[in-house]
């Protein structure tokens, strides 16, 4: 079985929205609680109600004062054991500046119907209904596959409402159109990604535009007076041009990893681990961060479907490092583009060679034997390369 995520907008009316808001404060409420007792009773006993056991019978204990549905608030007790747990992985591995304990909430912002014994049902197309809330007005823009288990409504900052549900749905062997195309990817900041065969995927220009728009709103909203009606609407307006950005870069992310799938049976990519990922103050990074991350998920589940191979290799091998052609390793600082080896003497674009080192790695990992790969392995040759428009990629896909 596979799960399957689907979002719908929906436009719940007045009275539903004062409903949901409202459920939102119980959650709100009954987390900061549970986790104050928690806090608390640690700090006087030393004993620790962190499990979904004690959670649980707490929110049991706490119920009566909470007029919510019963299974979204017991939702909350499952999402905050979930924060504890992160927080102990995190303090098991020690990493540093980021142990976060679980917080309070000043707003949550959705809630979740983790079963579906009955609190959601489509009427029709158009309306969903949901307990206690009602029969709310969905634009269903494509017809969701299997059986829904989870509801979650959510109100995003930009005051836009959203209901997502996971389907499960069969998972059925499926046989790929080109079993014998294979390709290594190398993720950059350059370039979004370049390929074994040379292709190189540009970052979108539009990004650079939108980035500057970004700032400028931010700097409105910090101009703004505090708790006025005006820095209201400038946080709203901020929050909508972050979800235009961050829907554009969605639709690119998904079809690039459609036509990946499509024309690829095995790709291979790094691994980059969250942890990884070092946090900073810089938009393009932080965006090319996530947006990896998101890539790498959409590339796992759309190859799976497709009836492909990915394979993530491990993010300490030295793929920029490696000569493609001979296996000669030497340094390369950031500021060389063009791989030298002094070995071999080959002269290749460095982040292609790192993308067919990224290949060779991912069918070693495989377990594979034999390489007949998409782009020639042992060519060095530049004039190979060529640079894709983002948007002249998608051709046949979708
Ligand atoms: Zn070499």
């Amino acid at each position: 079985m596979l799960l399957r995520n689907y979002k719908y907008r929906i436009y719940p009316t007045g009275k539903q929205k004062i409903r949901l808001e409202k459920q939102f404060e119980v959650c709100k409420n009954l987390h900061n609680d549970l986790l104050e007792i928690s806090k608390e009773t640690y700090r006087c006993s030393g004993k620790s109600i962190t499990s979904r056991k004690d959670l649980y019978q707490l929110t049991n204990i706490l119920k009566e004062s909470y007029r919510g549905h019963s299974q979204v608030i017991q939702n909350v007790a499952d999402k905050l054991n979930k924060s504890y747990k992160a927080f102990y992985q995190r303090i098991k591995e020690k990493q540093k500046g980021k142990v976060g304990y679980p917080r309070f909430r000043k707003r949550i912002n959705s809630i979740t119907y983790p079963q579906n014994n009955g609190c959601f049902k489509f009427k029709n197309q158009r309306r969903l209904h949901i307990t206690q809330i009602g029969s709310v007005p969905i634009e269903l823009h494509r017809i969701p596959k299997g059986n829904p288990k989870t509801l979650t409504v959510k109100k995003t900052l930009s005051n836009k409402w959203f209901i997502s549900f996971s389907c499960e749905i069969e998972n059925k062997p499926v046989k790929h159109k080109y079993p014998e195309n294979k390709v290594g990817i190398d993720l950059g900041l350059e370039n979004f990604a370049t390929l074994s065969d040379g292709t190189v995927i540009e970052n979108q220009r539009f990004l650079k535009g939108s980035e500057r728009k970004l700032k400028r709103e931010h700097r409105k909203l910090s101009k703004k007076k505090k708790g006025s009606n005006n820095k209201n609407k400038q946080r709203v307006k901020l929050a909508r041009d972050y979800e235009t950005l961050t829907n554009q870069r969605l639709d690119f992310l998904h079809k690039l990893s459609y036509h990946l799938t499509q024309q690829y049976d095995f790709i291979a990519i790094e691994n980059l681990g969250v942890s990884n990922m070092v946090k900073n103050h810089y938009l393009a990074k932080s965006i090319s961060d996530t947006s990896w991350s998101v890539f790498t998920g959409m590339l796992t589940y759309k190859a799976s479907s497709a009836g492909g191979e990915l394979v993530e290799i491990d993010r300490f091998y030295s793929s920029s490092q490696i000569c493609s052609d001979c296996g000669n390793k030497q340094d390369m600082p950031l500021s060389k583009r063009i791989y030298k080896c002094e070995k071999c003497g080959a002269k290749i674009p460095r982040d292609k060679n790192s993308a067919i080192n990224i290949l060779r790695e991912g069918i070693n990992t495989a377990g594979r034997v034999g390489i007949h790969a998409c782009g020639d392995l042992t060519s060095t040759d530049q004039s190979a390369s060529r640079v894709v428009e983002a948007g002249t990629i998608f051709d046949d896909s979708q």
